[in-house]
């Protein structure tokens, strides 16, 4: 395994047809240090790894529908994941068996999820990273609002996602809100109209975390990933806001996270964790 820090890190990627995995085999292709080893997903077996990206020359790398049988034939040291919140479980659970390590970028990961996925990497002195948000601006947004945090405690978080994405809210959100929990537990605590408010139509409130943050997820064709943290405050408002303009925003993320990966030791929640 390129443990060394001079080795080329062999890389996995699964999910290989989806939109972002087309992305991270071309990013992969074109980073110095790491290898493309492994593409796996339910479509397009058999196709050539780099033409099923939309690169014009072969990389020589078949996807493949089976995952255990190209982890013990490939033999990655990496396997990067954007699938479905339906497979990633299973998925990581078999890469981290195999002693690979792992870089989720797949969201809507349960909590029962990730205490199985803890034990596994702790048993099999492995590591492994679940990154709600590989793009490094979103990474600064859940920063900047957890520190704005300390400062209002009035706050609500938007969400705006392109309509195919499956879970809601999105796991940025469900981080960021975490994240400014940790700086403010209970949060529109000094609105005392709160308890008397009415929803005349089920839901308009968005969805509302353990400490009162309200979360309001938006799904438009047309929108990439895109979040606001809006703080009110006394005659002021402050608003944060992230916008992914294209899938290219997470690469240098992945790339950051498959390199970095190869001298961590346990489970990583967040990319910040790595940077
Ligand atoms: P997508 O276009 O639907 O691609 C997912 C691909 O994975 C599809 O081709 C899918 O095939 C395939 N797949 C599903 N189950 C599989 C399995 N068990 N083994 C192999 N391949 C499998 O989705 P996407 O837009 O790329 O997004 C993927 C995930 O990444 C989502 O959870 C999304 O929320 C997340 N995401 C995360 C970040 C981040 O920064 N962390 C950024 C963007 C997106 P089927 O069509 O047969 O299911």
């Amino acid at each position: 395994m390129a443990v060394d820090g001079n080795s080329v890190v062999r890389v996995g990627v699964c999910g290989a047809s989806g939109r972002m995995g087309k992305e991270v085999v071309k990013t992969i292709l074109a980073e110095d240090g790491l290898e493309l080893v492994m593409a796996v997903d339910t479509h397009n077996a058999g196709m050539d790894a780099a033409l099923n990206a939309g690169l014009a020359e072969p990389c020589q790398v078949s996807v493949e529908a089976d995952l255990q049988t190209a982890l013990q034939n490939k033999r990655p040291d990496v396997v990067v994941d954007f699938t479905a919140p339906s497979a990633v479980l299973g998925n990581a659970l078999a890469v981290i068996r195999s002693g690979a390590r792992s870089v989720i970028g797949t969201t809507g990961l349960s909590a029962e999820g990730m205490s199985q996925l803890e034990q596994a990497v702790a048993q099999h002195k492995t590591a492994a990273l679940i990154a709600p948000n590989f793009a490094i601006g979103a990474v600064l947004l859940m920063r900047f609002a957890q520190e704005a945090s300390r400062y209002f405690d009035h706050a609500e978080i938007i969400e705006l996602h392109h309509n195919q994405k499956l879970d809601a809210p999105s796991g940025t959100a469900l981080r960021t809100a975490e994240l400014m929990a940790e700086a403010q537990p209970k949060f529109g605590k000094t609105n005392v109209a709160s308890d008397k408010e009415k929803e005349i139509l089920a839901g308009s409130r968005g969805g509302t975390t353990e400490s009162n943050l309200h979360i309001h997820s938006v799904r438009l064709p047309g929108l990439v990933a895109h979040q606001e943290v809006i703080f009110g405050g006394l005659g002021q408002t402050l608003t944060i806001r992230h916008d992914s303009l294209d899938r290219t925003s997470f690469m240098p993320g992945v790339a950051l996270a498959v390199r970095n990966i190869i001298h961590a030791q346990g489970l990583i929640y967040g990319l910040e964790n790595l940077m």
